[in-house]
């Protein structure tokens, strides 16, 4: 039987945790804990029952599942790069304190807005911020929904509040939005009939090229004379976009790319497509957001927000701008697991260069990247 061992060499220790907080939220006995940003067993084999239930959260090791589980969830149809779906808008909130707070078109919040006030939803797995870093909590009151509003950069285990909101608060209508990765984690536990996750009901997903280490873009913002705490809002576009105190400061995307994890550097969906919905900012312009429904139940909740005007929405179909970022996401990824695969069987860049036929400088760029998340 596979054990915490397992998981922590396999998927932990080699940086390609996502961090997306499932086998701390499974463990029956509350041992595996955040350490130090990582999910780790403090404690050793004393404590710990070996039930394995750690190692089966984990849905980074069951990458073919997650295919079988769209089909079943969103549909079988022919898919494209930014996976299946019944349709595509652009879409912006009608509501004037939500379109102040939020990132894009407030979307996201206004729709968790919609479903707790029908009672369709009794709380949601949601990431606020304490100063800037990312923090996940429980919402469940408009207040607490609004808190959550705006992108936090930063790599945040959404799914460790799961149990809370099942056991602390009694909640049975559970919502959960996401990045992309939060949406794969959470299909899967609900696949797998972990009974904390029966009372998941709707996923929202978020578009994500990639994500940042929080303590690397303090650093980097650090460097330019401003301290997070003058920091009103962060932008990752054709640059990076710090807004403090009243003005834009740009830094190049370069700089920024340097705190992306290794876990983001070979994940491959752009725009979360286990999600019953999926909103992001790319192919949308005047603070719209492009909105991606899924699943029967995707549509059925984004339909009866739009019947009661808390959105407008327009146009039938996504820019074509998504799919290019989704299929060079995706390729993207694919090389840069090609390259880490080569380097862990001892090729070195000159050799990992010439058999991919790509530049040794490219090859170098993403091993530094692989090498700085798993030092
Ligand atoms: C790390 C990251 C990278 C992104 N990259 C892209 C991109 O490349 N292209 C693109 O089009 N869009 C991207 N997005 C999505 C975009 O920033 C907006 O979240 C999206 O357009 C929804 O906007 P909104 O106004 O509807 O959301 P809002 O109404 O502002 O609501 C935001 C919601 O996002 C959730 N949230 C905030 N930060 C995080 C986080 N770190 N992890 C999980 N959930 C979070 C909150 O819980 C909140 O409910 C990214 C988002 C994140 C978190
Ligand atoms: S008790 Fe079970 S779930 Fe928890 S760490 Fe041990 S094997 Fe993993
Ligand atoms: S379940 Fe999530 S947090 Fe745990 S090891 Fe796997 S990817 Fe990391
Ligand atoms: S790039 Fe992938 S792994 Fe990284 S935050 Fe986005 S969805 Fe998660």
């Amino acid at each position: 039987m596979p054990s915490y061992e397992d998981l922590e060499s396999r998927i932990i220790d080699s940086g390609e945790c996502t961090v997306c907080g499932a086998c701390v939220v499974a463990c029956p006995t509350a041992h595996v804990k955040l350490i130090d940003g990582r999910p780790r067993r403090p404690k050793r084999a004393m404590d710990c029952v070996g039930c394995s239930i750690c190692y089966e959260a984990c849905y980074m090791l069951r990458h073919s599942l997650i295919k079988d589980i769209e089909g079943a969830v969103i549909g079988r149809g022919k898919k494209e790069s930014v996976g299946l779906y019944m349709r595509a808008v652009l879409a912006r909130t009608t509501d004037d304190v939500v379109a102040d707070r939020c990132q894009d078109g407030g979307v996201v919040t206004t729709l968790l807005l919609y479903a707790l006030e029908s009672g369709i939803m009794d709380g949601v797995l949601v990431v606020g911020r304490d100063g800037w870093t990312p923090t996940a909590y429980v919402a469940r009151t408009r207040e607490e929904i609004m808190e959550a509003a705006g992108t936090k950069y930063g790599v945040v285990p959404v799914l460790s509040k799961l149990r809370e909101a099942v056991v602390d608060h009694g909640l049975t209508k559970i919502w959960v939005v996401g990045s992309p990765c939060h949406i794969q984690s959470i299909r899967y536990l609900k696949h797998k009939g972990l009974p904390l996750a029966t009372s998941v009901q709707v996923m929202v997903g978020l578009f994500c090229r990639e994500n940042y280490e929080y303590n690397c873009m303090e650093e980097l913002v650090r460097a330019q004379g401003v301290e997070m705490s003058q920091v009103d809002r962060l932008e990752v576009y054709d640059e990076f976009r710090v807004y403090a105190d009243g003005n834009r400061m740009d830094l190049p995307v370069t700089d920024i790319k340097d705190c992306v994890p290794r876990h983001c550097l070979v994940c491959r969906d752009f725009a979360a497509e286990l999600a019953d919905i999926a909103a992001g900012s790319g192919g949308s312009y005047g603070g719209r957001s492009t909105v991606i429904v899924r699943s029967v139940k995707g549509e059925e909740v984004f339909a009866g927000m739009e019947q009661s005007g808390l959105i407008s929405t327009e146009s039938d179909g996504y820019a074509p701008e998504i799919s290019e970022i989704a299929e060079r996401k995706s390729e993207k990824a694919k090389q840069t697991g090609d390259i880490f695969r080569l380097a862990e069987k001892g090729l070195n860049e000159k050799e990992i260069s010439d058999r991919l036929g790509i530049t040794e400088r490219r090859v170098s760029h993403r091993l530094r990247g692989a090498r700085r998340n798993t030092s």
